[in-house]
């Protein structure tokens, strides 16, 4: 999965996911790229969150959401972020994803499991 994040001069906040599946997946597989706050969701007050991994463990947990939320109550993106992944990996210890969140001040961070996970930002003046 490609997530991608953007914030614009307004303070508008926008998400997006791009995946070509899991591999080996059954043919008419519905990952979690589509699934509103599995692999991506927004918010314009708080800020966003994109995932990447195991989109069938990780679509019962909707991290995106969850950080996104996590951040709403005050959590720094980090520990937003760390939050999510651990709440499936409690449940899940062989589970592989990431996510990256960033809040609407442009403060991001990213936390994985199971691999090692990069994300990159631009930021344009
Ligand atoms: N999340 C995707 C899926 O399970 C796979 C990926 O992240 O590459 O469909």
């Amino acid at each position: 999965t490609l997530a991608m994040a953007a914030i614009d001069k307004m303070g508008h906040i926008a998400v997006g996911t791009s995946t070509n599946g899991a591999t080996f997946k059954i043919p008419g597989r519905v990952g979690d790229g589509p699934i509103t706050g599995s692999s991506a969701y927004a918010d314009d007050e708080i800020g966003a969150c994109g995932a990447t991994g195991d989109g069938d463990i990780m679509m019962r947990f909707l991290p995106c959401y969850q950080v996104v939320e996590s951040m709403r109550l005050g959590m720094e993106p980090k520990l937003a972020a760390k939050d999510a992944i651990s709440r499936i990996a409690r449940k899940f210890p062989d589970f592989v994803g990431a996510v990256f969140a960033i809040n609407k001040n442009g403060v991001h961070a990213g936390a994985c499991h199971g691999w090692t996970f990069q994300y990159s930002v631009k930021v344009q003046k």
